[in-house]
Parts: structure tokens; C-alpha cells; sequence
């Protein structure tokens, strides 16, 4: 049923390719920006989404459960668009900056994941259904270091705890069997790590997809690649990413290219951007 709600948006918007009065290059005009997505289901009562809210290592507890998100939640479906081939080629070509495409996918690809979220609910809800898209919800809190998305913080000495998220797409993909983490704080699928998340929190009782894993870096082979490719040494072997490291960055970016901001040098030219990297 998602799959066919999906599927029926990819032919009927023209979101996912670029059009002319925004292309940042003439070449640019037409590009697509997402291949077909791939979808994985978890039970609103998996016992992980506890574990989400509980463990303060894992969330700092600041993730709400998809019961309180919506008392009747019966599924939490997870949904990764990896992004197309001329995305990811073009961010690959230069490792200094971001490619003009990548900035795309991030931007009118943010836009056309909100539109697709939004055509998803509005055809579940008119069938009857009541459901919750954490991601373009008004209850959805953010907190990205000093900025948030409902009021501005000062808080000046920053750690990884000060960057959370009432609700997490890489969490819930987890959760949903789509993969798991890597040591850049991606999500590894079996179609890659350049892509990006939405999700939604559902009252159908569909059938949970099987967690092909255990472990929570499982997909991760450690091979250091994110570590060389990021443009200001934001990734560490022990600790994975430092967030201020990756947001002063993107800030930077941002100034440089508003309203657009990306970098992903992590997700590309590395061996999990295209899939389940092998074990050296
Ligand atoms: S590039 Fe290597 S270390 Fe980095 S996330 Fe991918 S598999 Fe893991
Ligand atoms: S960690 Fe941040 S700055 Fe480094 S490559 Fe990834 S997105 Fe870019």
C-alpha cells in the first residue's frame, strides 16, 4: 500500500527532476535527484522504540515513542530515496566543496520528500487512516547545537548531546530493518548510504520487516574512508563525527550558497554509498 502510494507520486510530481528556473546550472536543468526508494516496516510496539527514549546513550532521551507521536500507531514505516547517479557523481568530483548537484539533492530533494510526505498522508487520512509524519509535523523538536527549530539557544560550550532530535530517520530505519549506522553517523542500506529518510507512524497493523542485523554499526567495515574524504577532519576512527566540527561547516556553506547547504563528502566516493559494503 505504501509502496504503491510511493510509486504513484514518483510518476505524477515532477519534483524529483530540477527544473529550469531553479537549475544552479543550465546543465543542471532536468537532473533527477532520487532513484526508486526502498521501505521497511517496524511494529509501533517494538520494544526498541523504548529503548530509543530510555537509553540516554543512545537518544540523550529525548526521542518520543510513535505511541505518543499517535495513541493508535500500529506501524512506524521507514522510507530511504537514494539519491541518482548524477547526484552522487557530481559531489564525488571535487571533495573541497559541494557540487552544485548535491547541493540540489539536498535542497529541492528535502522539498519534493516533504511533498511526497504530504501526499502520503493526505491519501492515507482519505482512506480513513490516521497517521503522523514526524518530519513535517509541528511537534517535531530539533535541536542542531545553538539552533533550533522553535527558538534560538546561546548555549556556547557544545558536545554530540546537544545536537537531538525528537524523532530520528536513521533510528527509525534501523528499527524498520532498512540498515544500520556507520561510523559517519549515516544510515548503510542495501542500496547505500547517499540518500535520505522520511518516515511515517501509521494505525494499519502491517507486517514488521525482518532486522537482517544485530549490531548497530554491522553494515560499517571502519575502512576510514568518510574520515579522508571530510573536508575539515569532522570523523574520528574512536568517536565517529563531531557535530559542531560538520555544522560549523555546513554553516559556512550556507553563507556561501543560501539558501542551499549540503556537503555529504562522507556518503560519496566511500565503499557504502551505492551499498552494503564488504568486509576486507
Ligand atoms: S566509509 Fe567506511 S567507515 Fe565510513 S561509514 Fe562507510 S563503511 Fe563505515
Ligand atoms: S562529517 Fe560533515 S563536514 Fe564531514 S564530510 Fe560529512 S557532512 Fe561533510
Amino acid at each position: 500500500m505504501i509502496k504503491q502510494l510511493v510509486d504513484d507520486f514518483f510518476e505524477i510530481s515532477d519534483g524529483n527532476y530540477i527544473r529550469e528556473d531553479v537549475a544552479l546550472d543550465s546543465e543542471l536543468n532536468g537532473m533527477q535527484l532520487f532513484d526508486k526508494p526502498i521501505i521497511g516496516i517496524a511494529s509501533a510496539n517494538d520494544p526498541i522504540f523504548e529503548t530509543y527514549s530510555n537509553k540516554h546513550d543512545i537518544m540523550y532521551q529525548k526521542f518520543i515513542g510513535p505511541k505518543v507521536w499517535l495513541k493508535s500507531a500500529k506501524s512506524v514505516v521507514s522510507i530511504f530515496l537514494p539519491y541518482s547517479e548524477q547526484v552522487k557523481t557530481g559531489n564525488a568530483n571535487n571533495l573541497k566543496r559541494p557540487s552544485l548537484e548535491w547541493l540540489h539533492g539536498r535542497y529541492e530533494g528535502q522539498k519534493f520528500i516533504n511533498e511526497l510526505s504530504e501526499f502520503i498522508k493526505m491519501k492515507l487520512e482519505h482512506a480513513g487512516h490516521k497517521c503522523v509524519i514526524p518530519s513535517i509535523d509541528d511537534r517535531l523538536d530539533v535541536r542542531i547545537g545553538t539552533r533550533t527549530n522553535k527558538d534560538v539557544n546561546t548555549s556556547l560550550s557544545l558536545t554530540n548531546a546537544d545536537y537531538w532530535s525528537s524523532w530520528s530517520e536513521r533510528h527509525v530505519a534501523f528499527a524498520a530493518g532498512l540498515g544500520t549506522f556507520g561510523l559517519s553517523k549515516n544510515i548503510i542500506t542495501r542500496k547505500g548510504s547517499a540518500g535520505r529518510l522520511t518516515s511515517i507512524i501509521i494505525d494499519i497493523d502491517f507486517k514488521a520487516t525482518e532486522r537482517p542485523y544485530t549490531d548497530v554499526y554491522e553494515y560499517c567495515t571502519f575502512c576510514g574512508q568518510c574520515i579522508s574524504n571530510c573536508p575539515v577532519n569532522a570523523i574520528h576512527i574512536n568517536k565517529g563525527k563531531e557535530h559542531t566540527v560538520c555544522s560549523k561547516y555546513i554553516d559556512w556553506v550556507l553563507k556561501e550558497y543560501y539558501p542551499r547547504y549540503a556537503c555529504g563528502k562522507c556518503q560519496v566516493k566511500v565503499p557504502c554509498q551505492d551499498g552494503i559494503p564488504e568486509t576486507p
